[in-house]
């Protein structure tokens, strides 16, 4: 049995502020420390639950977070790491060789705009105001999801604050979801004891493998249909240089495509544009 774990840090227990999840800033170390360990309790599960080969895709900033020397020493743990790499946060799920039976999304968290999600934010925090799947509200959890869908990929597990387990089972249904703390507010969590929540992250990975009823297969609809609120004007000015991506308002755009793999990437796409856009003098 092979997994596929994405790993991003916003997710992680002890994680709280924008300033931790940024390489240069002081409680960064800390935060990559934090990460390893709750990499590594699910790696530890999915080895218990009979899972023989696991590639960790790094999926937080510049993906340089972790280092293949610090995760469990075992043959046929892969690290996919840096940047820039296809289909980001599910890069390599594409490629067939190596296509897991599931993924894992490890540290994630709630999607942009919602109240109280800790770190809340989808892909681009200050070029995305609002990400809409056919219509709905949606973060990284439901897009990265239907991209793994789209590859025949299901999700079989999820761990974060409280508030991104909520949008993982409005999206995927009864995935095993592990939380590793509670949300407060954008900025603000209350820290389980970590012994217990790395127990937790190990116990849900061991019971995620062993348990198909776990394991969802979400696809988007076709043909699928990503809006996207911008920032600024200028942003999606940005966005609609790109041939087929249509304007709906001054700050609206949407993206419309038979492949859900296409559209992702344009996704993607305008989130680098729209970052050309960002105005380093108004603040
Ligand atoms: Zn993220």
């Amino acid at each position: 049995m092979k997994a596929y774990i994405s790993v991003d840090l916003e997710g992680i227990n002890g994680i709280l502020h924008s300033s931790q999840t940024q390489p240069n800033e002081p409680g960064y170390g800390r935060a990559v420390r934090l990460l390893h360990e709750e990499t590594n309790a699910v790696i530890e599960g999915l080895l218990e639950g009979g899972v023989k080969e696991i590639v960790v895709n790094d999926s937080h900033w510049d993906a340089r977070n972790l280092h293949i020397e610090e995760l469990i020493n075992h043959p046929g743990i892969f690290l996919r790491s840096g940047w820039q790499k296809p289909f980001s946060m599910v890069s390599g799920l594409n490629e067939a060789e190596r296509r897991p039976d599931f993924a894992v999304f490890l540290g994630y968290h709630a999607r942009a705009g919602h109240a109280r999600g800790v770190l809340s934010h989808t892909y681009r925090a200050q070029i995305f105001f609002e990400v809409r799947l056919d219509g709905k509200p949606v973060g990284e959890t439901g897009l990265n999801a239907a991209l793994a869908g789209h590859f025949g990929v299901p999700v079989a597990m999820l761990s974060g604050d409280d508030t991104v387990i909520e949008e993982a089972r409005d999206w995927l249904g009864d995935i095993a979801c592990a939380q590793v703390k509670e949300a407060v507010s954008r900025y603000s969590a209350v820290f389980p004891c970590q012994k217990e929540s790395l127990g937790k992250l190990r116990e849900t990975a061991r019971t995620a493998a062993l348990n198909k009823k776990h394991w969802q297969l979400f696809q988007a609809k076709q043909p699928c249909s990503i809006e996207i609120t911008m920032f600024d004007p200028s942003m999606a000015d940005a966005a609609e240089l790109i041939p087929g991506i249509e304007r709906l308002s001054a700050r609206d755009i949407a993206i419309k495509h038979s492949d859900y793999s296409v559209a992702f990437r344009l996704m993607l796409a305008v989130g680098a544009l729209g970052a050309s856009r960002r105005d380093p003098y108004f603040s």
